[in-house]
C-alpha cells in the first residue's frame, strides 16, 4: 500500500521551487518508478510535486546552434519516434524504444528516466545497504548476476538507465533548476559513481529539477546507435548495452564515443576501445580490436562473468551496424 504524502501540482517554475522546498518535498513527473519506491519504502515522502503543470518541460526542438532541447517531462514514446531524433540522433531513438515497455514509455519521461532510482534485489528489497545508509553492499557476496563488473566500489548496482548512455555518447547536458538559479552539467558530471559518493546516483541537489537535456549538433559524418542486450524481447533492463555514435570523413573514423549500459552504477564509457577506432576504417579487425578492448578491464564478480562476453557482442555488434548506416 502507498504511505499518505500531499500531492501539488504547481502551474509556474517559481511555485514549484517553493512546493520542493519543504523538507520530504519529492520531484514527480510520470510516477513510474517513484510510485513502486514509496509503495515499497525504498523511499519516503511527505509530499509529491508534480511537474506535470509547467508546460514548458514538454516537447523537443531544435536549438539555433543546429542541436536539440529536450524538455524533462518529453516521454520516452515521444523521444523514440520524434522525427529529429530518428533523423540526426539515432542511439537515443533507438535507446528510448528500447526502454520498458510501450506503456511504460508512453507514461514515463526523459527526466524520470535519468533520474530513476537502482534496480537492485537488495537495494528494492527489505535490506539495510550500503545505498540505503547501511555498512554492506550484499550483492558482492550475494546473488550478483545482473551486477557491475566496472566501477562497483562501495556498492555494485547497476545504472538501470538505456537513455543515459546514449545521451552521454552523445555528448548531452542536463539543465537544472533550483533554489540557486540554473546550471548546466554534462552527462558525464551528472551521474556520481560509488568512489564519489554510493547513497546518491545524480548531483541533483533537494530542491532541484532536471528541466531540459541539451544536445549539440552531432558531429560531421556521425552515425549512432544503441545495441541493447536482454534476457527477454518483452520489457527488460539491459544486461548489457552499448551506445556508439562515430563521426566519419570518407571511410575513416574521425570522432568516436561508446558508452555501455547494464555494466557500471553509472553509464560506463570506454575511452580505450573509442582510441582502437579513430584513425581507422571500420573493418572486421577493427571493430573486434575495439569489443576486446571494451571489456578488458571488467572485475567481474561471483555470478555475472559472463556479461565480459556481452559488452564484446554489444559493441561489436552496435559498430556493424554504424558501418552499414555510414
Ligand atoms: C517494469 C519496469 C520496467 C522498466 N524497464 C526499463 C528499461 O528497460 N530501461 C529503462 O531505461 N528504464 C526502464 N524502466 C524505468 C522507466 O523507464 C522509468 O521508470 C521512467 O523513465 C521514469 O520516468 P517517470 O517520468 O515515470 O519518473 P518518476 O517515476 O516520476 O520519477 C523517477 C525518479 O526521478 C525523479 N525525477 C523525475 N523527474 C525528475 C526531474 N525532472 N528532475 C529531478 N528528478 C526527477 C523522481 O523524484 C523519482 O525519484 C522500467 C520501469 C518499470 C516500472
Amino acid at each position: 500500500m502507498l504511505p499518505t504524502f500531499s500531492y501539488v501540482k504547481p502551474t509556474t517554475i517559481g511555485q514549484a521551487l517553493r512546493e520542493l522546498s519543504s523538507p520530504g518535498a519529492r520531484v514527480h513527473a510520470g510516477g513510474t518508478d517513484l510510485l513502486g519506491c514509496l509503495r515499497d519504502r525504498v523511499l519516503t515522502a511527505t509530499k509529491l510535486v508534480s511537474l506535470n503543470g509547467l508546460s514548458e518541460l514538454r516537447g523537443a526542438v531544435e536549438l539555433p546552434n543546429g542541436g536539440l532541447r529536450i524538455g524533462a517531462l518529453t516521454t520516452l514514446a515521444e523521444l523514440a519516434a520524434h522525427p529529429l531524433v530518428q533523423g540526426r540522433y539515432q542511439a537515443l531513438a533507438a535507446a528510448a524504444g528500447a526502454a520498458a515497455s510501450p506503456q511504460l514509455r508512453n507514461q514515463g519521461t526523459i527526466g524520470g528516466n535519468l533520474c530513476q532510482r537502482p534496480r537492485c534485489w537488495y537495494y528494492r528489497g527489505d535490506f539495510a545497504c550500503a545505498r540505503k545508509g547501511g555498512d554492506t553492499c550484499y550483492a558482492k557476496e550475494g546473488e550478483n548476476q545482473l551486477h557491475a563488473i566496472f566501477g562497483g566500489d562501495v556498492c555494485v548496482m547497476v545504472h538501470p538507465s538505456d537513455t543515459a548512455p546514449a545521451l552521454m555518447a552523445l555528448d548531452a547536458s542536463v539543465q537544472l533548476i533550483g533554489p540557486g538559479g540554473t546550471r548546466t552539467v554534462g552527462l558525464g558530471a551528472f551521474f556520481v559513481p560509488p568512489s564519489k559518493d554510493h547513497t546518491r546516483e545524480t548531483v541533483v541537489e533537494p530542491g532541484e529539477f532536471v528541466a531540459d537535456v541539451l544536445i549539440p549538433p552531432p558531429p560531421a559524418g556521425a552515425v549512432s546507435t544503441y545495441r541493447k542486450l536482454r534476457s527477454r524481447g518483452a520489457w527488460d533492463f539491459a544486461l548489457v548495452g552499448a551506445a556508439v555514435v562515430v563521426g566519419l570523413r570518407g571511410k575513416k573514423v574521425e570522432h568516436a564515443r561508446i558508452v555501455l549500459s547494464g555494466v557500471a552504477p553509472v553509464p560506463w564509457r570506454v575511452a580505450a576501445a573509442e582510441r582502437e577506432l579513430v584513425g581507422h576504417e571500420l573493418s572486421d579487425s577493427v571493430i573486434e580490436r575495439a569489443a576486446q578492448r571494451a571489456s578488458a578491464d571488467a572485475s567481474p564478480l561471483s555470478g555475472n562473468s559472463y556479461k565480459v562476453a556481452l559488452v564484446r557482442g554489444a559493441v561489436a555488434e552496435a559498430l556493424t551496424e554504424v558501418r552499414a548506416k555510414g
